[in-house]
């Protein structure tokens, strides 16, 4: 269980899905014998991904940042992404000592099913929102995206398992870049998807910064490794470029969703390159 204390806020790293998907996929333009000396790929030309997602403790306020898989695939798919069963989100949330209905707030960078799917659980064979006593926060322009399906991949939105949230009365839209409170901000960068938001946590001494798919682990801190994911490829290059230079700049702390290795590091430039280096608080 990796921990932050950043002055008064606590930040819980929780893996809440290992998982994998195609190399090539991942590393976009990006030729197969540079990326697999990165991130070598099984005999199906997959590469392991975790989903890892943040807890912030402010007093009695818990936020969730990201949900990863959730539990709700069939057969086929569950061969497809070889997902590991003993990493769920209620697992790692309980490893951290908390239960789901003491989370207060659930931050969305975007509602791709790695990312949105353990929003939600089987309960009495209906799907419910996991976090009873949760807001869900997402981008207006994302959730009207996800329910008509506007991806490049198929099966990247799934509409009808995230009509719960709306129906449960536990959604709240955002449009554009929003303040939530003294600490926390989004900030939306597109790239990924049109509305795509990252999210910034600041306290009096330190900032970190969950870029979501903007820099998904730190093998795509290169300036041209991008997914094939991205529904605009050179936003996402130019938007990760101006944000590495500051995160670099400015002493920041970025935590990585995808990364199967580490949650977050600081950065490091140098001739135009990026280098993670371990954080020291
Ligand atoms: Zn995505």
């Amino acid at each position: 269980m990796h921990r932050l204390q950043l002055d008064g806020l606590e930040v819980f790293h929780l893996c809440a899905s290992r998982f994998r998907l195609d190399g090539g996929t991942m590393f976009g333009v990006v030729p197969r014998p540079l990326w697999e000396k990165v991130l070598p790929p099984d005999e199906r030309n997959r590469v392991e991904l975790s989903c890892n997602c943040l807890l912030v403790r402010q007093g009695k306020n818990l936020t969730l940042i990201d949900t990863g898989c959730g539990s709700t695939f069939t057969p086929r798919e569950q061969d497809i992404f070889a997902f590991d069963t003993s990493h769920t989100l209620s697992r790692a949330l309980a490893e951290a000592g908390f239960a789901p209905e003491q989370v207060t707030r659930v931050l969305l960078t975007h509602l791709h099913f790695d990312h949105a799917g353990g929003a939600l659980h089987f309960e009495g064979g209906r799907l419910r929102p996991l976090f009873t006593q949760a807001t869900y926060l997402v981008q207006r322009g994302e959730w009207e995206d996800a329910l008509q399906g506007h991806s490049i991949m198929k099966s990247s939105y799934r509409p009808q398992a995230l009509l719960p949230l709306e129906e449960s009365g536990q959604l709240r839209l955002l449009d554009g870049d929003t303040p939530l409170d003294g600490h926390l901000s989004t900030f939306v960068t597109g790239g990924h998807t049109a509305h795509h938001q990252g999210i910034m946590i600041r306290t009096d001494t330190h900032t970190l910064v969950y870029p979501g798919e903007l820099v998904p682990t730190r093998a795509h801190l290169r300036l041209h490794w991008n997914m094939a994911y991205d529904m605009f490829p050179y936003q996402t290059l130019t938007r990760k470029r101006d944000f590495l230079a500051r995160a670099a700049v400015q002493h920041w702390i970025v935590a990585w969703d995808h990364d199967p290795a580490l949650p977050w590091n600081r950065l490091e430039a140098s001739g135009g390159q990026f280098t993670p280096v371990g954080v020291e608080i």
